[in-house]
């Protein structure tokens, strides 16, 4: 079962949450999405027995064979290529704008003119938090978008656990891509007005994208029934409601969480969440 956990901004809690239903379940592999900014590793402090450097095909273009007919660059839908025909001859490539699809090279007339070549962008973290299998994507600092990464990191979901994706926050490319082929959203979100819209956004996403899901409310106090009434409205299911604590908050800022505490109630959010899929 692959469980994504999703928020419509940062810091409402979307790591706390992914960690405590990954230490719930029994057979569970957590995967930091958020290679912009993972800190899955903050608190479910793992081994780290592997670090992978990551790395993306792009073109190279041989200027000394290259006939300038521009075909590469048509046929670059991200603008990632700059043909400069005759007389300047030149050619110019914007890596943070190439997506690694390969189109160029495909359609490239000239045997080696247009070569693709390996960039690191990145690296991946494979581990072992207690028994959590842990893996974790980061993207190099001042590289632009993390959606190709995205789509490697997932190669190594173990179908055989409860995989838990801890997703970047958000309704951008990255998001969309953690949460393609998943069997369950959890949207977490917090009882304030911004936390509402932004969840407004994250359940538009889900629901284009067809995918069951339900709320996990973070930071819940009683008498605030800001979200419940969202939720009763939209008829969306919530799942839990992590109360707001002072203990929590100053333990979280130390990197430490209540793991044992909500083992049970987070086992029983995965076992609704199995009823649901
Ligand atoms: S398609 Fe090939 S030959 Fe044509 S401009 Fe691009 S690299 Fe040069
Ligand atoms: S690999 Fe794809 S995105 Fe990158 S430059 Fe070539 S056509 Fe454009």
């Amino acid at each position: 079962m692959k469980i994504a956990v999703a928020s419509g901004k940062g810091g409402t809690g979307k790591t706390t949450i992914s960690a405590l239903l990954a230490y719930a379940a029994d057979n569970a592999q957590y995967i930091d999405c958020d290679a912009e900014e993972p800190n899955g590793h903050l608190f479910l402090k793992p081994k780290i027995e592997k670090t992978v450097s990551y790395t993306e095909l792009v073109p190279k273009i041989n200027e000394d064979i290259c006939t300038f007919c521009g075909k590469c660059a048509d046929a670059c839908v991200y603008k990632a290529l700059v043909i400069m025909g005759s007389p300047l001859n030149k050619t110019m490539f914007f890596p943070d704008l190439c997506h690694s699809c390969g189109a160029c090279a495909y359609v490239c007339p000239v045997e080696n003119a247009l070569v693709e070549v390996e960039r690191e962008v990145g690296e991946f973290k494979f581990g072992k938090a207690g028994h959590i299998d842990f893996v974790m994507g980061s993207l190099n600092i001042g590289e632009a978008s993390a959606t190709q990464l995205i789509i490697n990191l997932k190669k190594h979901i173990d179908e055989t656990k409860t995989v838990i994706l801890d997703s970047p926050p958000g309704t951008s490319c990255t998001v969309v891509e953690t949460l393609y082929g998943v069997d369950f959203v959890v949207l977490v979100t917090e009882p304030t007005p911004f936390g509402l819209n932004d969840l407004r956004l994250s359940v538009e996403l889900v629901r284009n994208m067809n995918l069951p899901f339900g709320i996990i409310v973070n930071k819940n106090e009683e008498g605030n029934n800001l979200i419940e009434d969202y939720a009763k409205e939209e008829n969306i299911e919530i799942l839990y409601r992590l109360p707001y604590s002072k203990k929590i908050a100053s333990n979280y800022s130390k990197g430490n969480l209540p793991f044992d505490e909500y083992k049970d109630d987070f086992k029983g959010v995965l076992k609704i969440i199995k009823e649901r899929v």
